[in-house]
């Protein structure tokens, strides 16, 4: 079964999904930089955790074939296509309203934090603190020559541009089209935030034939 929703430019969608379920994210304007999180649908203290995923895949930016796993150290979320340039943010805290008082706006500013929460009240839950450790999908984060210092750059995704990502448990998988209009990180001239989609993927067999990685042990 195959399912298409639209996620407004600012806002976030959650959606519930069975275990080998893909939602493939589509970078529909080619411009948009998406925050992600996932959570155990039976139990939300269990969640998506990027300190963790990087010490399972020993990488900054994951690629296909990578596997995210969770605060508990379970496998949550597999890369298992990748049709954009590949670059992706795993650094990063997703946006909230400090982050634009800092950034000198005053009125209330749409932002990542309150469209996951907002996400995931549509299931009735309340979390008690927005995780700001996301997987920061079509996000320009450009370690530089020192080896050190991050550089943050717009997207280089173009129109059409897609992830594709496999529950590896039942989950809630979360995307917010992130509202940030002021730090330049959407790919327009404009900084303009846009519209995204996703397709969801039931029972599909076509994506099964990447195998979950072992966590890294050192040789
Ligand atoms: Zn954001």
């Amino acid at each position: 079964m195959e399912n298409k929703f639209k996620i407004p430019a600012q806002y976030g969608k959650a959606f519930k999904v069975k275990a080998k379920t893909c939602l493939k994210l589509v970078n529909t304007h080619g411009t948009q930089v998406v925050d992600c999180w996932a959570f155990n649908s039976s139990n939300v203290s269990e969640f998506m955790c990027m300190e963790t995923s990087r010490v399972w895949n020993q990488r900054l930016n994951p690629i296909i074939g990578d596997t995210f796993v969770t605060n508990q150290r379970n496998p949550i979320l597999t890369i298992v296509e990748d049709s954009s340039p590949g670059i992706h943010d795993t650094f990063m805290a997703a946006c909230d309203s400090k982050r634009y008082q800092l950034l000198g706006v005053k009125e209330y500013h749409r932002n990542c934090a309150d469209n996951l929460i907002e996400a995931m009240l549509d299931f009735g839950i309340a979390l008690d603190n927005p995780i700001l450790a996301s997987f920061n999908i079509f996000m320009n984060i450009e370690v530089q020559d020192d080896k050190k210092t991050l550089k943050t750059k717009p997207t280089k995704c173009r129109p059409g541009d897609y992830i594709n990502l496999r529950a590896e448990m039942d989950s809630f998988v979360v995307f917010s089209a992130c509202p940030q209009d002021i730090v330049k990180i959407q790919g327009s001239n404009d900084n303009i935030p846009k519209s995204i989609n996703v397709l969801i993927y039931e029972n599909n067999d076509n994506f099964n034939s990447i195998q979950i990685k072992n966590s890294w042990i050192p040789d």
